[in-house]
């Protein structure tokens, strides 16, 4: 049956309201108190001090739709079916409460009975050592056998950083597979999008300390994740999350704007793709109080904005356009986070501002690259010195990253290492040109914490998101 992503977000929490869990909202994607997560990228992210004991959840079993963001993710934006920066995780959650026994069998209830999934068309994988769930689901379900593989750590074991974590169960749908008989064969036909991961079932029975190691938690718990619009996909038959009912009619705007009709021409959709979802990325970010900046989280939605806008370039979209497609952003949210229509105006605004400020220089910035590329081409070499991408980011604001990016489709390399170099000599002659000079003092100390902040968090956006993004 065709279900709605909004229906599909109903159900799912009604479901779990019936087996006696306490509905939770949406955090911000703006982590509280935990300095190990740049953004919300899973459902339990917001809900650790739950299951650590710090805090006491409102019932032992909650259900929650969480906002999610994965900067990790977006080189795989657009060219893979699945992948989102920014998506919704439906999520249920035991606190000490129920564990494998029960989470597998209403998982299985709700996919096959409730949404009505053929369980030909379904996969299930378990952690190598997880003899306790694979004899669940063979026990307790009617999923076949030879449907279940085990696999390994990077899998099925999760871990997010410090914290709980533990062995996994995931469920997955077959979009064109054919047949399966190993699990060698079942990794391929993930990699080549041919079968969808969509709901992750955590069995946390461990907690990892700052120190790497694994301690027994008390009480196990149960933690799942099931990407909202992986499941609207498969419900409507789609071929990728873009064509999914809500996100559909974001794509369809930019198509109108660009003046090309999806499905032509790839190097073309994969723009559209690109830009529908850092819209939506970009928008919630803001609205949850993330603004531009050269910083931490500043710095991801500073690149996601500026990425969009640079496909906008490509699809021959002239001008500013980002600001006026969140409002159609905004109105496929309507319903679910109504936070985002009484901000609408301010999110408008500082989406607004980005894009000039960008808009002015991001034409001959292009020209400029595609200058240096030339160079670097013509002189037998294959790497973009750091100092020609600290000029593109100095002067025409490109982050690091978008020219590695356009470097990269043109086959060319860039000196990352050279380029920090770069910033921290900048620095240095910021500080040297100030001397000894006390007249100014207050002001120059301001700059100074100003450009020291910005280095560091530079640097340190890297390592947060390596450990952070799972
Ligand atoms: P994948 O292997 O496809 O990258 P994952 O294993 O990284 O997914 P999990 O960390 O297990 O994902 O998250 C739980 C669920 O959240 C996934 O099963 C999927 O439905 C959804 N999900 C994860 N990452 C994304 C994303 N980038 N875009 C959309 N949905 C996602
Ligand atoms: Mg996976
Ligand atoms: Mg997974
Ligand atoms: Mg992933």
């Amino acid at each position: 049956r065709k279900m709605g992503l909004n229906e599909i977000r109903d159900s799912y929490l009604k479901y779990f309201e019936s087996k006696g869990h306490y509905k939770l909202a949406s955090a911000p994607v703006v982590p509280k108190n935990d300095k190990s997560l740049l953004l919300i990228n899973a459902g339990m992210a917001p809900l650790k001090p739950y299951f650590t004991g710090l805090a006491v959840p409102p019932s032992k079993r909650v259900a929650s739709c969480q906002k999610c963001v994965r900067t990790g993710d977006i080189d795989s934006v657009g060219l893979t079916s699945r992948h989102c920066t920014f998506f919704e995780m439906l999520g249920n959650f035991s606190f000490g409460d129920y564990f494998k026994e029960e989470i597998i069998p209403w998982a299985w209830e709700y996919i096959t009975k409730v949404l009505e999934i053929p369980k030909e068309k379904l996969y299930v994988t378990i952690y190598l050592e997880d003899d306790e769930a694979h004899d669940i689901w063979v026990n307790k379900t009617d999923v076949s056998p030879d449907r279940i593989f085990r696999l390994g750590k990077k899998d099925n074991f999760w871990e997010h950083g410090v914290g709980p974590c533990g062995p996994c169960t995931e469920i997955h749908f077959d979009v064109g597979a054919g047949e399966i008989k190993t699990s060698e064969e079942f990794e391929r036909a993930s990699d080549e999008d041919k079968i969808i991961e969509f709901w992750n079932l955590v069995f946390t029975q461990f907690n990892k300390d700052e120190d790497g190691s694994y301690s027994n938690l008390e009480n196990p718990n149960i933690d799942t994740g099931m990407g909202l619009e992986r499941i609207a996909m498969i419900m409507q038959g789609a071929n990728s999350v873009f064509e999914v009912d809500t996100i559909k009619n974001i794509l369809d705007p930019i198509c109108k704007k660009a003046n090309v009709e999806y499905g032509k021409d790839e190097k073309s959709d994969i723009s559209l793709r690109i830009i529908t979802d850092h819209l939506r990325s970009m928008t919630i970010m803001i609205c949850d109080e993330v603004l531009p900046s050269n910083e931490g989280r500043g710095y991801v939605l500073r690149r996601i904005l500026r990425r969009a806008a640079r496909h906008g370039r490509l699809l021959n979209i002239e001008g500013t356009f980002l600001s006026e497609l969140c409002s159609i952003v905004i109105k496929q949210f309507t319903d679910i986070y109504p936070e985002l229509v009484k901000k609408e105006a301010y999110i408008k605004k500082v989406i607004k501002l980005e894009e000039e400020r960008f808009d002015e220089t991001i034409d001959s910035g292009i020209e400029i690259l595609e200058g240096y590329i030339t160079q670097v081409k013509e002189s037998g070499k294959d790497t973009l010195s750091g100092e020609s991408a600290f000029k593109l980011y100095d002067t025409y604001g490109f982050p690091v990253e978008l020219t590695i990016e356009i470097c990269e489709e043109k086959g060319i390399k860039v000196d990352k290492e050279a380029f920090k170099c770069e910033m921290q000599k900048q620095r240095e002659r910021a500080r040297a040109a100030r001397g000894e000079d006390t007249y100014m003092g207050a002001e120059i100390k301001a700059v100074d914490s100003l450009e020291n902040s910005i280095f560091t968090d530079f640097l340190g956006y890297e390592e947060i998101t390596a450990e952070g993004e799972v």
